[in-house]
């Protein structure tokens, strides 16, 4: 910080600090150990709001709940899921996705981030997810995940 009457950088220290406009803002008394005076600076906190570009670029608002529902939608019929780790995997993409603090992410990589935790939430959700998204690469990334249902469905007994 340089300081507003000698102009001596990095040497001031904090005798105070706090915050104003309901925490948006910081207010920091300072001293100046070059030359001893004081001084005041407010800190604005950059307001982070996340947007998602979608795949016809148009941007809206980042909204958890949209990952809940399109997790949920994914998981219909399925009994073994519970909500609350819905809920954490949505939790934790939006603060992986926050602690990036960059302004934007697109759609495609939300859905490939809903994805990789589905995929361990539940097979059968994460397919249907997927292929809403038609995120399948390549053949051999679709094999896998059909051998993986297969040994599923092979432990039920079948319906006739
Ligand atoms: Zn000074």
């Amino acid at each position: 910080m340089k300081c507003p009457f000698c102009g001596g950088q990095n040497l001031d220290h904090v005798l105070e600090t706090r915050t104003l406009n309901d925490g948006a803002s910081i207010k920091r008394r300072r001293e100046c150990e070059g030359c001893s005076r004081r001084f005041t600076t407010i800190e604005d906190i950059e307001e982070l709001q996340l947007f998602v570009v979608k795949t016809d670029n148009r941007r809206e608002p980042f909204d958890r709940s949209k990952i809940i529902h399109g997790m949920q939608l994914s998981c219909t019929g399925r009994k073994n899921i519970s909500s609350s780790a819905l809920d954490e995997a949505a939790q934790d993409i939006e603060r992986t996705l926050y602690n990036r603090l960059e302004k934007e992410v697109n759609s495609r990589e939300i859905g490939e981030m809903v994805m990789e935790r589905l995929k361990s939430i539940d097979a059968v959700a994460y397919v249907r997810f997927a292929s809403v998204y038609q995120q399948f690469e390549d053949a051999e990334q679709f094999k896998a995940i059909v051998n993986l249902l297969g040994k599923r469905s092979a432990r039920k007994p079948s319906a006739g």
